[in-house]
C-alpha cells in the first residue's frame, strides 16, 4: 500500500512538473500571441574596453548572437520559454569564452566544479545541480532534475549518477580544461574571479522561464557553492511577476535573495520590473558590498539588464530587434 501511494505521489509530481514543457496552442484570447522575447547574459565583472582586443570582442558578440538566435527561433516557432532558455544556455556552455560548461573556471583543487539551475514561471517548478565535474551541459541536467525527479537540487556524485541514468552526455573532466582559465587559477587574477551565463524568456503562451549556469568562482574551496544553483538567488521565474537570472559575487546574491527579491517587490509593492531591478542591484546589493547584475523579463515583455559592475556580456532579442552589448553605459 505504502509503495502504491509512493508511486502515485511520484506520478502526480511528474505530471505537474511536465506541464511546463508541454506545448499547447498559443492562446489568442489572452492576447499573448506574438508576445515573446529573450534576454541572455554571459557574466558581469570588470570588463573594460581597454583590456579587450577587437578580435576578442567580436568573438564574444558573435557567440552571444548565436546563443540568443537559437532561443529566439524556438520562441518564434511556438516553442516554450523553458526550451529556449535551455538551448540558448547550451550554446554558451559549449563555448570556451564564458565561465560555464566548457569554459568553466578552476577550483582550488584544480577541477571544474559546475552549478546550474532552471525554473518554470508557470508551475514554479525548478531543478538545480551543484558541484558536477563531468556533465557536458549542466543546464540540461538541471532541467532533467526538474522534469524527471521529485527533487529540486542534486549535488556532486549523486547528480552525476542521475545524469548517467538520464542518458545525458558525460565527458572526461579534461574536456573542461582551457589554458586561459588554468592560467587564471595559477595567477588567481582578481578581475577574472567570476562570470556566468544565463537566460530568461517569455513564450507565446505567456509563460516565463529562467536559467543560470556557471563554473563558479576561480580558486573556490571546500565545495563552495554560489548563488547560480540557488532558486531565489541566482534564478527565479514566476508568471505573476518576472523571470530573473543573476551573475556576480554569489555570496551576496544568496544573502540578498536577489532574484526573488525583485519578483517580491513586483508582487507585493507593485513596482515595475525596471524599478525593482534598480532598487535591488543599485541600492540594496551595493549597500551590502556586493557586485554583479541581473537580466529580467516580465509577462508584458518588458525587459531589464541591471548591473553595478563595469560591464556585463548581454543580449536582448525582442520584437525582431536584437541588441548585443558588453560594457557599461
Ligand atoms: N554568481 C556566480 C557564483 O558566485 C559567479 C558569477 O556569476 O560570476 O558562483
Amino acid at each position: 500500500m505504502h509503495k502504491l501511494s509512493s508511486i502515485v505521489f511520484l506520478f502526480i509530481i511528474l505530471i505537474t512538473k511536465l506541464s511546463c514543457v508541454q506545448n499547447q496552442n498559443p492562446n489568442k484570447k489572452d492576447g499573448f500571441e506574438n508576445k515573446f522575447g529573450i534576454v541572455i547574459h554571459g557574466g558581469a565583472g570588470t570588463i573594460l574596453k581597454k583590456n579587450m582586443s577587437d578580435e576578442k570582442e567580436q568573438q564574444y558578440k558573435a557567440k552571444l548572437k548565436e546563443a540568443i538566435q537559437v532561443g529566439y527561433e524556438i520562441l518564434k516557432n511556438n516553442g516554450t520559454s523553458i526550451d529556449a532558455v535551455e538551448k540558448s544556455i547550451i550554446v554558451l556552455e559549449n563555448s570556451p569564452l564564458f565561465n560555464a560548461g566548457k569554459g568553466s573556471v578552476f577550483s582550488n583543487r584544480k577541477k571544474n566544479e559546475m552549478d546550474a539551475s532552471i525554473m518554470c514561471g508557470k508551475t514554479l517548478n525548478a531543478g538545480a545541480v551543484s558541484g558536477v565535474t563531468n556533465v557536458k551541459n549542466p543546464i540540461s541536467l538541471a532541467l532533467a532534475v526538474m522534469n524527471q525527479s521529485e527533487h529540486v537540487m542534486l549535488s556532486n556524485k549523486g547528480a552525476e549518477s542521475f545524469a548517467k541514468v538520464q542518458g545525458l552526455k558525460l565527458v572526461d573532466s579534461t574536456y573542461f580544461y582551457t589554458k586561459s582559465r588554468y592560467r587564471s587559477l595559477l595567477k588567481t587574477i582578481k578581475t577574472e574571479k567570476y562570470g556566468t551565463v544565463g537566460a530568461v524568456a517569455l513564450d507565446k503562451f505567456g509563460n516565463l522561464s529562467s536559467g543560470t549556469s556557471t563554473g563558479g568562482m576561480t580558486n573556490k574551496k571546500w565545495g563552495r557553492i554560489g548563488d547560480s544553483p540557488i532558486i531565489g538567488a541566482g534564478t527565479y521565474a514566476n508568471n505573476k511577476t518576472c523571470a530573473i537570472s543573476s551573475t556576480g559575487w554569489g555570496e551576496f546574491f544568496i544573502r540578498g535573495v536577489i532574484a526573488y527579491d525583485i519578483s517580491a517587490m513586483m508582487e507585493y509593492q507593485n513596482l515595475s520590473l525596471q524599478e525593482a531591478a534598480y532598487k535591488v542591484i543599485q541600492e540594496k546589493l551595493k549597500k551590502m558590498g556586493g557586485s554583479g547584475g541581473i537580466i529580467g523579463i516580465d509577462r508584458n515583455l518588458n525587459s531589464v539588464v541591471e548591473f553595478n559592475t563595469k560591464g556585463m556580456y548581454r543580449a536582448t532579442y525582442i520584437n525582431d530587434s536584437i541588441q548585443i552589448k558588453i560594457y557599461g553605459n
